[in-house]
């Protein structure tokens, strides 16, 4: 364990441990088909190459970012080469970049697998590509038409090494929505289409499913912790957040609190101040609907949340814990990312990738913390 940052007010405490658990129960309930790491975003605001390096340890050897900067970052500092998959594809323009970094694209369009094709004649080589089929998402992937025109087009053919057909669930987290199954027989349905090519259908709620998962699931929220439906969390908690106590008043009945002065009590309160607001990610909406912990107590959040602090009510928390300094969890075992997303009315998800580059970050377990260990040790 290590302190990168003692001026930091906050510390973000990451189990690379929990990670690679996470992952393993992943790995062993979707196989045969094969568990790919989604490290998007920064690995979900945990750090993509830390978690990208977890994960192969684990034996992940297919790795998907969303952005092609994603892919052009992680690429040279992974210390083994796998597949590196850009999930939205390429932008006019961006062909060169892909190739030259040696990324695989996903081919969301017709369009992209023209301009991907083009790049492949330009070099006089076949190219690495993913197809995505639009199985009922309306988001990406290519249309019914798109793929008809795909493969009765020789050019495509020749010009990519086909490396898998993919799709995205709309409802995976809703295990009893019926698009699930509908996406599902379309997806089925492509694998004759596609004969030889592997199939990848379902992220982390999909691979809760209970049915096949094709030949590939591309796992995120449910590595990082996150609930992947609505069911109890099987997930073990990787990330836990701890401020201090800036400073402590007692302000009598009525006096009002924070911008806007949204909240005034009706007893003589004792008002805690902490060094994290929005601009860290803590939703601004959690102001006088969230909480937080002090020693295991609910405490709280009164006032809004400003850009760089929060006011809590402490009246009722035993003197002996409120300090300055004293510590204050905002994640951790009593309150899970998914607590925070509810009462924000969002997604862990969100939650996560929000999560301030302020805060110090502490590594736990057997992660490439600050680089020091090499993947081959
Ligand atoms: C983000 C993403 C995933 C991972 O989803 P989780 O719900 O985090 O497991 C998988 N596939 C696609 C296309 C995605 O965009």
């Amino acid at each position: 364990m290590e302190l990168h940052d003692v001026s930091a007010s906050a510390v973000l405490t990451i189990d690379f441990d929990a990670l690679a658990a996470n992952y393993r129960l992943l790995r062993d309930q979707v196989a045969p088909a094969v568990a790919a790491g989604v490290v998007k975003a920064n690995g979900y605001g945990l750090g993509a190459v830390e978690v990208a390096h977890t994960l192969m340890r684990e034996g992940c050897e297919h790795l998907f970012v969303a952005l092609l900067c994603e892919a052009e970052d992680l690429l040279p500092r992974l210390e083994k080469a796998v597949p590196v998959y850009v999930l939205n594809g390429l932008l006019p323009g961006q062909e060169e970049t892909c190739s030259r970094i040696g990324a695989v694209p996903v081919l969301n369009s017709l369009d992209q697998a023209e301009r991907w094709a083009q790049e492949a004649k330009r070099l006089g080589q076949r190219l690495p590509a993913v197809v995505q089929i639009d199985t009922g998402m309306s988001r990406m992937g290519m249309e019914a038409w798109e793929i008809d025109a795909f493969l009765a087009d020789p050019r495509f053919a020749d010009a990519f090494d086909l490396k898998l057909v993919m799709s995205h669930l709309a409802c995976g987290d809703e295990p009893e929505n019926p698009s699930n199954a509908a996406q599902y027989a379309r997806m089925r349905a492509a694998a004759d289409r596609f004969p030889g090519i592997p199939l990848a259908l379902d992220n982390s709620a999909g691979s809760f499913l209970p049915r096949g998962h094709f030949d590939m699931v591309r796992t995120g929220i449910a590595v990082y912790g996150g609930a992947p439906n609505d069911k109890p969390n099987p997930m073990r908690a990787v990330v836990s957040l701890e401020v201090r106590i800036a400073q402590l008043r007692t302000i009598a009945a009525g006096t009002g609190v924070g911008y806007g002065l949204t909240f005034h009590p009706t007893r003589e309160t004792r008002i805690a101040t902490i060094p994290v607001g929005y601009a860290d990610g803590w939703p601004r909406c959690l102001g006088n609907v969230g909480s937080v912990f002090i020693a295991g107590q609910r405490v709280p959040i009164v006032g809004r949340v400003s850009m760089d602090s929060i006011t809590l009510d402490v009246t009722d928390v035993a003197p002996e814990h409120l300090y300055p300094g004293a510590p204050v969890e905002l994640i951790g075992p009593h309150q899970t990312i998914d607590d925070v997303a509810r009462d924000a009315g969002t997604i862990s998800y969100e939650i996560l990738t929000q999560l301030s580059s302020r805060y110090g970050r502490v590594h736990l377990g057997r992660a490439m913390s600050a680089s020091s260990e090499s993947l081959s040790s």
